[in-house]
């Protein structure tokens, strides 16, 4: 199978950086979103991102500007019938994705893939609510896709082996290493993080540290690059709240049961450093603002 156009739907932290890497290994990537503003923001993060590759050297400014003439974007969903596989990043939700697949399979090909970025949603439960279980996956990328080297892949009941060799085979030409997991909530990855980023929401709730204590307590004291604070800042806390609920939900033990505060704050709209604001405060650019400033 030849693989030439990729769709991507969703323009947020996850589909922006899978377009940019496809973009990047060479692939024409056509990137849907619901509306035009989130279409520029994704555009305006995949710029950035590459300026910041162009100040390290690690590629001329030409290429740049070749990167992004490789990403068309688009808000109408039909338009991504001419793609030869689809990589799914909307929102963590069930019921939005499953909607989506269901209209995709009305458009697309019947060889082409559906692949979910998803984070914790049951793989098989998804490809079963479209004609084509065999050809749909789990491809679940790491943030920031360009700096993060992991893609989980999730083969669900249904999945053929040969769409399992297909997906791997992109994965690893997008420049990332592949490893496989059983369709599980979670997955691997998130089964074990997200406990842990709850537990460190846990810690903040009882008062037993501050945010900069806990997050200082777990870089120094266990030698992780980022605190789970701000980790969880990072990923997005609906995110990590959507996934603890379908862990919760799904295994139905309560050592997943979402932090009250991880609730609040999402109540609250304090979404992370996609917003501006989470545990931290962030400036425009994304970059935490100090204590003193932050407080004002
Ligand atoms: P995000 O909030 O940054 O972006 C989601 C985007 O999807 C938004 O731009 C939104 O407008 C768009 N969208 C929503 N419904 C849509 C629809 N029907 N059609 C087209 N676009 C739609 O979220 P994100 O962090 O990029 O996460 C996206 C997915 O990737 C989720 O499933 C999440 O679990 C998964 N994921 C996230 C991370 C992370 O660290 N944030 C890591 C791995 C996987």
């Amino acid at each position: 199978m030849s693989l030439e156009t990729l769709g991507i739907i969703g323009a947020g932290q996850m589909g922006s950086g899978i377009a940019q890497v496809a973009a990047q290994a060479g692939l024409k990537v056509l990137l849907n979103d619901i509306s035009e503003e989130m279409i520029s923001r994704g555009r305006r993060t995949i710029e950035r991102s590459l300026d910041r590759m162009i100040q390290r050297g690690r590629i001329e400014p030409d290429e740049r500007n070749q990167i992004l003439r490789r990403i068309e974007v688009t808000t109408n969903l039909s338009d991504l019938a001419v793609t030869d596989f689809i990589i799914e990043a909307v929102v963590e939700d069930e019921d939005a994705k499953i909607a989506l697949f269901q209209k995709l399979d009305r458009i697309c090909p019947q060889e082409v893939i559906f692949a979910s970025n998803t984070s914790s949603i049951s793989i098989t439960r998804m490809g079963a609510r479209t004609s084509r279980a065999d050809r749909f996956i789990g491809m679940h990328f790491m943030n920031p896709v360009p700096a993060m080297r992991l893609v989980e892949i999730i083969r669900g009941l249904a999945t053929s082996p040969e769409t399992y060799d297909i997906t791997r085979q992109l994965a690893q030409r997008l420049g990332k290493e592949t490893m496989t997991a059983e369709d599980f909530p979670g997955f691997i990855v998130n089964r074990i993080l997200l406990p842990m980023l709850n537990e460190a929401i846990y810690t903040l709730y009882e008062g037993v540290g501050g945010v900069r204590d806990i997050d200082m307590a777990m870089r120094l004291g266990t030698n992780q690059p980022m605190g789970p604070l701000e980790l969880a800042d990072l990923i997005g806390l609906d995110t990590c709240l959507a996934i603890m609920e379908v862990m919760h939900r799904v295994f139905g033990d309560d050592k997943y049961r979402p932090c009250p505060l991880l609730k609040k704050y999402v109540d609250a709209g304090y979404l992370g450093r996609k917003v501006g604001r989470g545990f931290y405060k962030y400036d425009s650019q994304g970059n935490p603002i100090p204590p003193a400033a932050a407080a004002r």
